[in-house]
């Protein structure tokens, strides 16, 4: 019998495998883990940049390309058509198994040997600087991403028409600068809202339109920091915040700001689901310890950024889903999958294990950028009863010679890939949005690590000097080379200049919306500090009866569960204990937000 608690072997502790976890290892033939579920997260993120781009060669033509891999990389790197072009062969690379040699080691040497892509891009077209997205059209400087048209500056999104800078959301149009918003139109500076349309400011709202800085309001029109007005008020009302001006944006931010905090916060963005743990998790059935899935979850367990449906999964993302099913220890793994373990970057594919870059293909084993190919390991084609035969000693060897790395962890079969073979630093990485390490900590733990990278971009104009007003802005603008606000200070991966695209400004200019004073990946971090950490907190409901804990919101209805009395209830919450926000469980957030 099976103990239910093991001590990692990564960070030491003890953690807990529910007796149900053991039903999916059998059914997945996989042994039980040995690293705590936040050392595995650790561990798949290390493999996974999605924002760092970096200057290089191509290894195929040598011209200047950008890449996800650093100049120095060992990483061989072509770019898109270099790499989607019949001029080379992938099986080419190919090698026989060695079983003198641990699997792993086999498999680091075939990853250097065979040429990857640039930035991870499939099924997309016209798009530039997009890493990680599939099925893009016009899109530029977007990561993470299914589905978008005619978007700029996005990351983690799915199925938006004509946006720019959103984060997590999906199906909306014409909207700007938003973070979990889904199906709205014309929806700008706004957070965790849904259907909302041609509105402003807004924060968990749903099913409003024109609607300006307004929180906690459902199937509303024409308020203003929550007032009702009426059509004539409200847009006479709406004219005295010129909201192409910087300054006024600036000014309604920090008004808004102050309201979420007098409001009251449910304790997790979790919607028509049943037996969820985590947050913003929509349409799921037992989803534990799942962050960031907006649209359908079943039976999935540690798992983060996922779009289309997704069912009986373990620990995978970021970047998953994608109507796929029977996922393990895999991540940037979606998009009709099925039955695939222990992956990186592997799309539209069945049966496919230990394998990075690959694509519409099923049963390999440890290959590296294949595309349509079926039973092969190593890049190496086999017959389907030659890969059914071999496999199997392969598993054998690896348990019998497992990879050791320089932390003395032991990599058997059911492993996911040791970070030290991982061809990015830990600060290239989503680890360091999600689950930051310092240098220190990333060393202690054997994850690699490298310098910022350099920037020698000479701003041609300060930021404080930009026209306050769009209307104000001139074409030539597009010339310039804009230093970023933050001018590399902070410790935000700051780019210290940046460029407007004609088409972007063509976007600021219909839209209203002044000149951003920050670049890209600072707007990203402004955005990432918006969202609340992948942790949850076991806390007790703030309602205190007849207004919440610090009188900071008074109730509007009677809790007829526990009357004047303090809310018994508890709950997992994303809002740490030490937060300002007052947070609500779901019968006092209902009796309150209808
Ligand atoms: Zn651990
Ligand atoms: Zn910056
Ligand atoms: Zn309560
Ligand atoms: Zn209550």
């Amino acid at each position: 019998m099976e103990t239910p608690t093991k001590t990692c072997q990564s960070c030491k502790q003890e953690f807990a495998i529910a007796a149900e976890d053991f039903d999916f290892y059998k059914k997945m033939d996989v042994p039980p883990p040995t690293w705590c579920p936040e050392c595995r997260w650790h561990r798949r993120m290390a493999w996974r940049n999605e924002r760092a781009l970096h200057r290089r060669k191509s290894d195929a033509t040598g011209k200047d390309i950008v890449s996800i891999f650093r100049p120095d990389s060992l990483m061989k790197v072509y770019e898109h058509e270099a790499f989607y072009s019949d001029n080379w062969d992938p099986l080419s690379y190919g090698a026989d198994y060695n079983f003198s040699r641990p699997f792993f080691a086999q498999f680091r040497d075939l990853m250097l040997r065979v040429p990857t892509i640039a930035l991870f891009d499939s099924k997309s077209t016209n798009t530039s600087y997009c890493n990680v997205v599939v099925e893009h059209k016009n899109c530029y400087l977007s990561s993470a991403a299914w589905n978008n048209e005619d978007c700029m500056y996005m990351n983690r999104t799915a199925f938006n028409k004509n946006c720019m800078d959103l984060y997590i959301s999906g199906r909306n149009q014409f909207s700007y600068e938003n973070l979990y918003c889904e199906d709205s139109y014309r929806l700008f500076y706004s957070h965790t809202c849904g259907s909302c349309n041609d509105s402003y400011f807004l924060y968990d709202c749903r099913g409003c339109s024109d609607c300006f800085g307004c929180t906690g309001l459902r199937n509303k029109k024409y308020h203003i920091f929550n007032q009702p007005y009426a059509k004539e008020e409200y847009l006479e009302k709406l004219k005295e915040f010129d909201l192409g001006d910087w300054n006024v944006v600036q000014d309604v931010k920090r008004r808004v700001a102050e309201l979420r905090l007098k409001t009251i916060h449910r304790y997790a963005d979790i919607y028509q689901s049943t037996n969820a743990v985590g947050d913003h998790i929509h349409n799921a059935r037992n989803a534990y310890h799942c962050f960031d899935f907006l649209s359908g979850a079943e039976n999935v367990k540690y798992a983060s950024w996922s779009n289309g449906e997704f069912k009986d999964s373990y620990d995978t993302g970021p970047g998953t889903g994608g109507n796929s099913e029977l996922l393990y220890d895999g991540v940037s793994v979606g998009v009709q999958n099925s039955r695939c373990m222990f992956d990186c970057v592997v799309w539209y594919s069945n049966d496919v294990r230990y394998s990075l870059n690959c694509q519409s293909s099923n049963n390999l084993f440890g290959c590296a950028s294949m595309r349509s190919k079926s039973h092969c390991i190593l890049n190496k084609q086999y017959s389907k009863e030659e890969y059914e035969a071999l496999v199997p000693k392969i598993i054998e060897h690896m348990n019998a010679m497992p990879y050791v790395d320089k932390k003395d962890r032991t990599y058997k079969y059911g492993e996911f890939f040791p970070p030290e073979f991982s061809p990015f630093p830990y600060n290239d990485t989503v680890g360091l949005d999600y689950m930051p390490l310092t240098e220190g900590e990333a060393a202690a733990l054997g994850y690699n690590w490298a310098p910022p990278a350099a920037r020698s971009y000479r701003p041609t104009v300060k930021p404080e000097n930009l026209p306050a007003k769009i209307g104000d802005v001139p074409g030539s603008i597009t010339n310039e080379v804009i230093g970023c606000a933050h001018g590399g200070t902070c410790h935000d991966e700051c780019t210290i200049a940046f460029r407007i695209t004609p088409d972007e400004l063509q976007f600021y200019r219909k839209m209203n919306i002044p000149l951003p004073r920050l670049c890209f990946n600072c707007r990203h971090w402004d955005r990432l500090r918006q969202r609340n950490p992948m942790r949850l907190w076991e806390r007790t409901c703030q309602c205190g009866g007849v207004a919440s804990e610090r009188d900071v919101y008074r109730n509007s209805s009677t809790h007829p569960h526990h009357g004047a009395e303090h809310c018994p209830n508890t709950f997992q919450t994303t809002f740490a204990p030490e937060r300002q926000e007052i947070v609500y469980c779901e019968e006092c957030y209902n009796a309150e937000i209808v």
